[in-house]
C-alpha cells in the first residue's frame, strides 16, 4: 500500500480533545476542552423545537441563509462600528474552525509565511499544514503575554501573507490593547499582509479591559478577515455556526472555498439562531456578568488554595503554574491530574512553540456547582501530585 498523505502525517490528534476523552475515562471534572455545561438561552432552543416541524431541512444558500446573514450583519454592524453588508461581506461557515481554515485557504499559497503568536490555539498549526503555509512564530511572553514589537517586525520582514490574531486570546486570556493592535496594524500595512482574526470570545472581556476589533483600526478593514462564531456567545458550541466577515472582494473567494469545503452550515440551526442574533445589548451584559462571576469564583478559589495562575482579561481560560511539582512532561502531569485529582486540564506545551512545560490550561465555562466541585478536588492537588511524582 502506498503511504497516506504527507500532509496528514504532520498531524497529531488534538490534545484538547484527547484530554476530554481522558477526563471521561477517569470521571474527572472536565475543565480541558472549553465548552459550557449549562444550557443555551431558551429563546434559541424553543425556536429549534418549532423548526423541527416547520423546517427548513434542506440546504440553505451555500454562503448562509438570507435572514441569518441579515440578522448577523445588523449585529456585527452594531458591535464592529461600521456597516457590514449582508449580501457581499459575510460567509457563514461550520463554526469558526471552518471560518479560519477557509480564511487561510483564501489568502495563503503553499509556501507562504503566516505569523502566529505563541502560545496559540492548536488549530492554527493544522490550518497552516492544510493550506501549505509556513508558520512564523512570535512569542507572547509569560506572565503578561506581551509581544516585543522588534520581534514582530523581524517576523514581518519575512514578508508573511497574513498574521493570525486570536483576541481575546486562547489559551492566555490576554486581551490586546489598542496600542498593541496599532503596532500590528502599522506593520501589516507596512509589509502589506492580511490579518485573519479569531474573535470567538469577543463578548467575554472582563472590565476594565475592552475588546477592540482590529478591523476597526484605521486602514485595517480592507485587509482583515474577521472570523468568529455563535458558539461561545450563545453557549451553542455543538451547533457549529461561524462566519467570516471581510471586504466583498475577499468574501467572493472565501465563499468558493467554503462552498467546496462544506457546502453550508446547518439550515435549521441558522434559522433557529436568527432571533438570538437580533437580541438587545442586555443579553451581552448578562453573559459578561455571569462569566465575570465564574471567573471571580474560580480565581478566588485558586488564590485560597495558593495555586499560582494567570489573570484572565478575557475568554474563559486560566493557566496554572505547575513548576513546583517538578514534572518534566506537562502531558503526564495532566494525565496524572485527571486520574488522581479528578480534574481535566490541557498541557500548556500543546499551545507553545517555545519549550514551555510549566503551565497547564483549565477553563471556567461551567456551572457554579461544577466549579466548586473542581475547586474541592484541586484542594488535594498538592498532596496527591507531589507524592505521586516523587514516588515514581
Ligand atoms: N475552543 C475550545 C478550546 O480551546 C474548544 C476546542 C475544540 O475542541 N473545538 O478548548
Amino acid at each position: 500500500m502506498q503511504d497516506l498523505s504527507r500532509r496528514s502525517a504532520g498531524f497529531t490528534d488534538s490534545v484538547i480533545r484527547r484530554m476530554t476523552r481522558i477526563s471521561m475515562k477517569y470521571d474527572a471534572v472536565n475543565l480541558s476542552q472549553g465548552f459550557p455545561d449549562f444550557d443555551p438561552p431558551a429563546l434559541i432552543t424553543r425556536r429549534l423545537a418549532e423548526i423541527a416541524d416547520s423546517g427548513p431541512h434542506q440546504y440553505s444558500i451555500t454562503w448562509g441563509a438570507q435572514n441569518f446573514r441579515e440578522a448577523l450583519a445588523e449585529k456585527l454592524s452594531r458591535f464592529m462600528g461600521r456597516y457590514i453588508e449582508p449580501e457581499s461581506e459575510i460567509v457563514v461557515t461550520c463554526g469558526s474552525t471552518e471560518a479560519m481554515m477557509a480564511a487561510m485557504l483564501t489568502v495563503a499559497n503553499p509556501g507562504d509565511k503566516v505569523i502566529v503568536f505563541s502560545p496559540f490555539y492548536e488549530n492554527y498549526g493544522a490550518d497552516a499544514i492544510l493550506s501549505g503555509a509556513e508558520p512564523v512564530y512570535v512569542a507572547l511572553k509569560p506572565p503578561d503575554f506581551c509581544f516585543d514589537p522588534g520581534d514582530l517586525e523581524t517576523a514581518f520582514k519575512m514578508r508573511p501573507k497574513a498574521l493570525i490574531l486570536c483576541n481575546p486570546s486562547n489559551p492566555t486570556g490576554k486581551v490586546f490593547t489598542r496600542e498593541e493592535l496599532e503596532v500590528i496594524a502599522f506593520l501589516a500595512e507596512k509589509y502589506d499582509s492580511y490579518i485573519i482574526t479569531d474573535e470567538v470570545y469577543e463578548h467575554i472581556v472582563y472590565a476594565p479591559h475592552k475588546h477592540i476589533y482590529i478591523s476597526s483600526i484605521p486602514g485595517m478593514a480592507d485587509r482583515t478577515l474577521s472570523c468568529s462564531s455563535l458558539s461561545k456567545t450563545y453557549s451553542i458550541t455543538g451547533w457549529r455556526l461561524g462566519y467570516i466577515t471581510a471586504p466583498a472582494c475577499i468574501i467572493e473567494t472565501a465563499r468558493k472555498v467554503h462552498d467546496f469545503l462544506t457546502v453550508g452550515a446547518a439550515a435549521p440551526l441558522q434559522e433557529a439562531a436568527v432571533s438570538m442574533l437580533r437580541i438587545g445589548d442586555e443579553y451581552y451584559e448578562r453573559l459578561l456578568a455571569e462569566y465575570t462571576e465564574r471567573r471571580d469564583i474560580f480565581v478566588k478559589g485558586l488564590d485560597d488554595l495558593k495555586i499560582p495562575h494567570t489573570d484572565p482579561e478575557g475568554a474563559y481560560y486560566i493557566m496554572l503554574d505547575i513548576s513546583e511539582y517538578g514534572y518534566e512532561s506537562d502531558l503526564v502531569f495532566c494525565e496524572d491530574m485527571a486520574r488522581l485529582v479528578g480534574v481535566g486540564a490541557v498541557p500548556g506545551s500543546s499551545f507553545f512553540r517555545e519549550p514551555v512545560n510549566h503551565l497547564i490550561r483549565i477553563h471556567f465555562a461551567k456551572k457554579k456547582d461544577t466549579l466548586i466541585e473542581a475547586l474541592n478536588r484541586l484542594e488535594g492537588m498538592r498532596k496527591k501530585m507531589t507524592r505521586n511524582n516523587t514516588a515514581e
